[in-house]
């Protein structure tokens, strides 16, 4: 389905990045990765599925540094079709402890970049008349958590940045949309389940069951892969019309 065509990936290195640039790969488009840590191990998982695959090691913190990272990947497969705006860091405090540095990275990497990526996107898309902007929101783009401050007004913002793209497409064939996974278990959450481990002397696995069981009525972890297969819609023919929308896929977490 999506043969000929490129798919830039921020944040694609790990968990549910790397999750939707193998579904995306499954349906034959070439794909740009982006992000930290073993790039080699995620560049061999993304090849295996016969696609051609190019890695850029932007900050997502740094605009300069995302002008580079698009400029890379339309010179090297042409044009970027698909952007899915992925890249996302946490850290959990209260406002009056919540560290200035903290707040500004997280509005930096989980909202900012998303406003970078896709002004720089779009032109190409509009003279194309055909894109698709997918941006990883979170469950915490529609609803709060405390302790969350500068990731809920992050992904409530990326909410936001999705439904004027669409208005500003809506007339052609780009499309903008936005997904909202509850808990996945990745490396982002591990770290939660980890700290709220440590501060009750509880097992993993009871940490695990607890953290589900505060917020998510389905006690189950979306994965990557379905999620994956949610941008793969997104991307696909019937999906057309569909604009502007902030997709939960969550378990139920939104709906109480
Ligand atoms: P993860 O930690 O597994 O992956 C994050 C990715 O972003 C990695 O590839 C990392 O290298 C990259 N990254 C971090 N800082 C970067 C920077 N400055 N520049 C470039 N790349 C950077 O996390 P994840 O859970 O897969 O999260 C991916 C996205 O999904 C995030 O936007 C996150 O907010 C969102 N999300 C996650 C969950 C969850 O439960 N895991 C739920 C809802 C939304």
């Amino acid at each position: 389905m999506l043969a000929r065509k490129t798919a830039l990936v921020t944040g694609s290195t790990s968990g549910i990045g790397l999750g939707i640039a193998k579904a995306l790969a499954r349906q034959g488009a070439d794909i740009v990765l982006n992000g930290f840590g073993d790039v080699e191990a995620a560049k061999a998982e993304v090849q295996a599925l016969g696609v051609k695959v190019a890695y850029h090691g932007a900050d997502m913190s740094k605009p300069a540094e995302i002008e580079d990272l698009m400029a890379f990947a339309a010179s090297t497969f042409g044009r970027v079709d698909v952007l899915v705006n992925n890249a996302g860091i946490q850290h959990v405090a209260k406002v009056e402890n919540f560290p200035v540095e903290r707040w500004d990275a997280i509005i930096a990497i989980n909202l900012s970049s998303a406003f970078h990526t896709t002004r720089l996107a779009l032109p190409a898309m509009r003279q194309a008349n055909w894109g698709r902007i997918i941006n990883i929101a979170s469950v915490h783009g529609l609803v709060g958590s405390a302790e969350k401050s500068a990731y809920v007004a992050a992904k409530h913002g990326i909410v936001g940045l999705t439904k004027v793209t669409a208005l500003e497409t809506a007339t052609t064939g780009v499309t903008c949309n936005a997904i909202c996974p509850g808990w996945v278990l990745t490396p982002l959450v591990q770290k939660q389940v980890d700290a709220r481990a440590a501060a009750l002397g509880v097992s993993n696995e009871e940490a695990t069951r607890l953290l589900l069981g505060e917020k998510e009525p389905s006690m189950q972890f979306t994965t990557p892969d379905e999620l994956g297969e949610l941008a793969v819609f997104l991307c696909g023919p019937a999906s057309g019309n569909v604009r502007g929308v902030a997709w939960n896929m969550d378990g139920g977490w939104a709906a109480q």
